[in-house]
């Protein structure tokens, strides 16, 4: 056998729970080691040791993660009531990917992997749709009330001198009713519309925005201005260069133009219509399990991983020795998302070339038909045959290596 790939820098690998914890070692033994001298700095985010270190080992990992630039996250269990119970936790721990997100900062971006045969509901979407969604503020740091009939609800603004700025809402005259507050902030927006056309120029991909700032003209509105201001202070010459546009639209004329398009490009979402679109897109590219996500933060630390969770049922199954059949596609891109751009930061071809064989020979397995329970679901081929969880690894392998 050849030499293996060298390293120059590391990357930060955050292993996590059940099936996908065991996909992992699978995915490293049989995928990546093999053939990369890999350089991880390892943390491990399964939960038995979130509760050991009181969580600290997240918080490192987060640290790691902006200090090396690159990081890798396996699926980790956000504990609940039950959760508590069945790893005798010292307390309810919070969501691992929250902490880290608040850590890093920036935005999330959701792809779907298009793999051969597989249905889509939307045929002519044969490029991947990138969803980015902005995830602060507005509903879902809402206050809300219910009005009783005859009350009056105002915005009432206090400025630093104590003057006072009222705006009525609505005279609730007849009968009751619901009001909230919502807000959200310039930082806040410009982070996300930083993190937008960064990303947007890495991937070589067109940029779509959407409000409704004909309706709300001042809320909306400042979304629009602020992208639109730092587009032309910082990215205008960049997109330019790249040869890829930015595109501001009315939300519902987006949603037209998405389904009409053949997909290949960016669409950032307010953070409730990229809570929606994001599951719908989800659904419409066939396959829920084939979808990877990426954190950018805003000093562009990137980390990868897939979107779906742990898959607790297929662990149960394993752990009383049934075969099962888990797809591993969507943690093998975290992998090779996460190691492509190590190569392309530290200008190693070989790693890149690694993560491009590799995604290509995933996708021949399922182009000849070796398929996970879930894949086989949803694919046309006549050909198709389900593979167990190790069979579909070691296939992907024999194509690898072929
Ligand atoms: P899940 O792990 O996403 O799985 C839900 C169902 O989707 C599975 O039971 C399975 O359906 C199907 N599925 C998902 N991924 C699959 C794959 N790779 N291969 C085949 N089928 C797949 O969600 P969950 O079971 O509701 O959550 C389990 C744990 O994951 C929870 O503790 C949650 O906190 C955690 N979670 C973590 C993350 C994260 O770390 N990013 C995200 C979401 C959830 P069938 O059973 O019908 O085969
Ligand atoms: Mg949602």
């Amino acid at each position: 056998m050849s030499e293996k790939i060298k390293m120059k820098n590391a990357i930060v690998e955050m292993d996590g729970d059940e099936m996908t914890r065991i996909m992992w070692d699978m995915i490293k033994r049989e995928l990546i080691t093999p053939y990369i001298d890999l350089n991880t700095e390892y943390y491990d985010l399964g939960l038995k040791h979130r509760d050991e270190t009181d969580d600290a080992v997240t918080y490192a990992a987060a640290e790691a993660t902006a200090r090396l630039g690159v990081g890798v996250k396996c699926a980790t269990i956000t504990p609940n009531a039950d959760r508590v119970a069945e790893y005798n936790l010292k307390k309810k721990w919070p969501s691992p990917n929250a902490t880290i997100r608040a850590a890093l900062g920036g935005t999330v971006f959701r792809a779907p992997i298009i793999a051969p045969s597989i249905r889509r509901y939307i045929p002519t979407w044969t490029k991947p749709i990138v969803i980015a969604r902005h995830a602060y503020g507005d509903i879902y740091l809402n206050r809300e009330m219910y009005v009783d009939e005859n009350s009056k609800c105002e915005l009432v603004k206090t400025d630093a001198a104590g003057n006072e700025t009222r705006m009525t809402i609505h005279d609730f005259k007849d009968g009751g009713g619901v009001v909230q507050g919502i807000h959200n902030t310039d930082a806040s927006i410009s982070g996300f519309a930083v993190a937008c056309f960064e990303y947007a120029l890495s991937q070589g991909l067109d940029l779509w925005f959407a409000t409704k700032d004909t309706i709300s003209k001042t809320y909306d509105h400042r979304f629009k201005d602020i992208f639109a201001e730092i587009y032309k202070e910082k990215y205008e010459e960049k997109f330019r260069e790249r040869e890829i546009s930015y595109y501001y639209m009315l939300i519902d004329d987006a949603a037209a133009r998405v389904i009409r398009s053949e997909g290949g490009f960016i669409w950032a979402c307010k953070n409730y219509d990229g809570d929606v679109m994001s599951d719908l897109l989800g659904a419409c590219y066939g396959c829920f399990s084939m979808m990877t996500s990426v954190l950018v933060s805003p000093r562009s630390a990137y980390e990868y991983e897939a979107a779906h969770g742990t898959v607790q049922r297929h662990y149960y199954k394993y752990l009383k020795g049934e075969t099962t059949s888990t797809n591993s596609v969507a943690t093998l891109y975290a992998w090779t998302g996460a190691l492509r751009r190590r190569g392309i930061l530290d200008g190693t071809p070989d790693l890149v070339g690694w993560a491009d064989r590799m995604e290509a020979a995933a996708m021949k397995t399922i182009a000849d038909g070796v398929m996970t329970g879930d894949l086989y679901a949803a694919s046309d081929a006549e050909n198709k045959r389900i593979a167990t969880t190790e069979e579909f690894i070691r296939e992907i392998k024999l194509r690898y290596e072929y």
